[in-house]
């Protein structure tokens, strides 16, 4: 057993530098937004893009892919707080009648959980023996989302386990062995909630919606470009220019065109 060091980084929610927020910023995460990408993979896409430093380094894919589930999650609310307002609503399905409502969003105060003591690796007793675990990150993630078929709770097992033979391993443990192991990796685990419980205002059920900043928080490509293009025609600075002004100018530059007398709206 322990053939291999776990990956998973020891930190659960970490600080974070983001890169000043412009126009610039606000492009490169439009165009992550837009590959065909697994989610997953768009998470490790977003937090890559959007930080300059995490846990005190130079942000990397790799190192974005090492964090935990959870520390992901909470740092892709941190991401998404930058270019959502955190005031406004976003849409929730009612999984009773499919009803389409609004709901608030409170992504700033979601709920979190610490990680346990033994994170990130987690020491069970099996049928097999004892055998350790790490905390799933995205690494695992990212490859359990492009594994079709297959049983995703032995799938991740067989990623996690740390034992020489844990693909084999992962195929033979019991139920009761995966009880335990489950058990142990969400106690170790950090999490930020992503759920709100709300009641349907159609037919008042209770349902659970999912918050899913990737759905709503991060800005597209449309309204950036008219901004631009305003600035542009009436100022004549360079698109390299008028993308590097933070993105607060940058607005207010468009806002006071757009007030102009004698411009149509909408232009
Ligand atoms: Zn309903």
């Amino acid at each position: 057993m322990g053939a291999r060091a776990s990956q998973t980084l020891k930190v659960a929610f970490p600080s974070h530098e983001p890169f000043p927020l412009t126009g610039m910023l606000e492009l490169a995460v439009a165009e992550t937004m837009s590959q065909p990408a697994t989610r997953p993979e768009r998470v490790t896409g977003i937090l890559g893009t959007v930080f300059q430093q995490i846990s005190g380094q130079g942000t990397s894919l790799s190192r974005v892919r090492c964090l935990a589930s959870g520390a992901r999650e909470w740092l892709l609310q941190r991401a998404a707080g930058l270019f959502w307002t955190d005031t406004g609503w976003f849409q929730a399905k009612c999984s009773e009648c499919g009803a389409d409502f609004d709901i608030p969003t409170v992504l700033a105060q979601a709920p979190r959980k610490p990680s346990g003591h033994d994170f990130p690796v987690v020491t069970v007793r099996t049928s097999l023996g004892q055998r350790q675990f790490e905390v799933p990150n995205g690494c695992h993630e990212e490859h359990l989302a492009r594994m079709p078929g297959g049983d995703p709770t032995r799938g991740l097992l067989a990623q996690c386990g740390l034992s020489r033979h844990a693909l084999r391993e992962a195929e033979t443990y019991t139920d009761d062995d995966i009880a335990s192991i489950e058990a142990a990796l969400e106690a170790a685990s950090p999490e930020v909630a992503d759920e709100v419980v709300t009641a349907c205002p159609s037919c008042r059920a209770e349902t659970r919606a999912r918050i899913d900043p990737l759905d709503f928080a991060f800005p597209g490509v449309g309204s950036l470009l008219h901004e631009v293009h305003l600035i542009a025609a009436s100022y004549h600075w360079s698109e390299d220019a008028i993308l590097a002004l933070p993105s607060q100018r940058r607005r207010s530059y468009a806002r006071l065109l757009r007030a102009e007398p004698g411009r149509r709206a909408g232009r």
